[in-house]
């Protein structure tokens, strides 16, 4: 069983750490993972969630002064929300390319990132990709040194994440994974779960699970108009009611996407959608 004990910093590599936040839960697993990347110089990936008993962790498990970088993947607040908390205590800047300014966030980054900018420690280098799908501010960070790929929750370990329109975006989402597929990876580290050792089998598998979803979606309309609540609940016949809201909201992502492909039509979550 991987440990995914709370509040310790675990060593995963020569350079990557991991301490899982105290938000264990439906959306998030067995909580967000903040990743310390680095010795000497610390980028901490995700600060997690405003908890003080978590950024006392990060900020225990390396010298205060050694933290020179705050990565924020995506602005939700189960990654971003203690980005302040963590800056106050360490100094550290702030890297991310959100937050959008719909989410109404508390923070703003010191440096945005932009695909392509690598941040540089003494002993390593993080490469900065822009991999828009779950939210458009999401980034992706690759440890050139060891080939791993730190994903958010672009890719997630043991689940498909959830597209949130309007933030969130189905097309985007499958153009970043056909993104990542082209990459040498050797590892995923994940926002939520554990490591994933087979980045080519994961990042195949996610995209086989959303063309599979399309296609139950055109099918079942197809067959008739339908409301997405509907479509919910012919397609997530093992998915527990309580999931079925978000459930939903990935239905709409999937729809939007095939309706700006010309191959349905329909308004939103209170219409019924009918192929084109
Ligand atoms: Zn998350």
């Amino acid at each position: 069983m991987p440990d995914m004990t709370g509040g310790v910093a675990a060593a995963l590599s020569p350079l990557i750490r991991r301490i899982v936040a105290p938000n264990p839960g439906l959306m998030t697993g067995p909580g967000t993972n903040t990743y310390l990347v680095g010795i000497d110089e610390v980028a901490v990936i995700d600060p997690g969630p405003d908890a003080p008993s978590h950024i006392e962790a990060i900020v225990g498990a390396s010298m205060r002064e050694r933290v020179r970088w705050i990565l924020v993947t995506h602005h939700h607040i189960d990654h971003a929300a203690g980005v302040q908390r963590l800056k106050e205590a360490t100094g550290a800047e702030i890297v991310a390319f959100g937050p959008p300014k719909s989410a109404g966030a508390d923070w703003a980054p010191d440096r945005k990132a932009k695909d392509g900018d690598v941040i540089e420690g003494t002993e390593w280098g993080l490469e900065v990709l822009h991999t828009p799908g779950h939210a458009s501010d999401h980034l992706c960070f690759f440890l050139e040194e060891e080939r791993v790929l730190f994903t958010g929750d672009t890719v997630l370990s043991g689940s498909t994440t959830v597209i949130n329109p309007p933030d969130g975006d189905m097309a985007a989402d499958l153009q970043s994974l056909e993104r990542l597929r082209k990459r040498r990876l050797s590892r995923l580290c994940p926002g939520h779960g554990d490591v994933l050792d087979d980045p080519k089998a994961i990042l195949s598998e996610y995209v086989a699970h959303r063309m599979e979803r399309e296609n139950q979606i055109l099918e079942i309309l197809s067959a008739g108009p339908s409301k997405i609540t509907d479509l919910v609940s012919k397609i997530y016949v093992d998915v527990p009611e309580a999931l079925h809201d978000m459930a939903g909201r990935s239905v709409l992502a999937h729809l939007q996407k095939l309706k700006a492909e010309g191959r349905v039509s329909g308004r939103d979550v209170n219409s019924a959608w009918k192929v084109a």
